[in-house]
């Protein structure tokens, strides 16, 4: 019989305030919820955060979320517009960049 191990945390740091978070290794898996749903719980918490505390920054998230939406769904069809297409394609490139 092993001993049961720590538990193992982390700590992350806002980089537009003091506010840090603390979690909880995520590859240690949890009952009933998966890795990725941890993940995904854990940076809504967050954005809950930047939301009330910098504004300005969830505005910038946000614009980034819908440029990223209006890219898939224009990624499901063929357009014959020239100019649509170049907007596309420097969408895409945008988002290679990050
Ligand atoms: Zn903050």
């Amino acid at each position: 019989m092993t001993a049961p191990q720590p538990e193992i945390r982390y700590t992350t740091h806002c980089l537009f305030c003091p506010k840090t978070f603390d979690v909880s290794d995520l590859s240690v898996p949890r009952p009933g919820k998966t890795q990725q749903e941890r993940a995904v719980e854990y940076v809504k918490i967050l954005g809950k955060h930047i939301e009330k505390k910098h504004p300005e920054k969830y505005a910038v998230v946000n614009a980034a979320a819908m440029d990223m939406w209006g890219l898939q769904v224009a990624k499901l069809f063929t357009h014959e517009d020239p100019a649509f297409n170049r907007l596309v394609a420097e969408l895409k490139a945008a988002f290679h960049q990050l």
